[in-house]
């Protein structure tokens, strides 16, 4: 089970059971574009490259 995490969209603390932000409707899952995989954000710290085939992923768009 995933703790607390905040919310890439809006900043709102959310916890990891959630698959998209009570407040601002931000999908708290990542796609890879290379391989398609999904993965959710870990706390404040985003990956930067897919776990499962190493592609480099944009960093999360913070704000508007
Ligand atoms: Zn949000
Ligand atoms: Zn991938």
């Amino acid at each position: 089970m995933a703790g607390p995490f905040k919310c890439p969209g809006c900043g709102e603390t959310t916890w990891g059971a959630l698959n998209h932000c009570p407040k601002c409707g931000e999908p708290l899952t990542r796609k890879c574009p290379g391989c398609g995989g999904t993965w959710r954000y870990i706390y404040e710290d985003d990956y930067r490259f897919c776990p499962s085939c190493g592609t480099k992923v944009e960093p999360a768009r913070l704000g508007r």
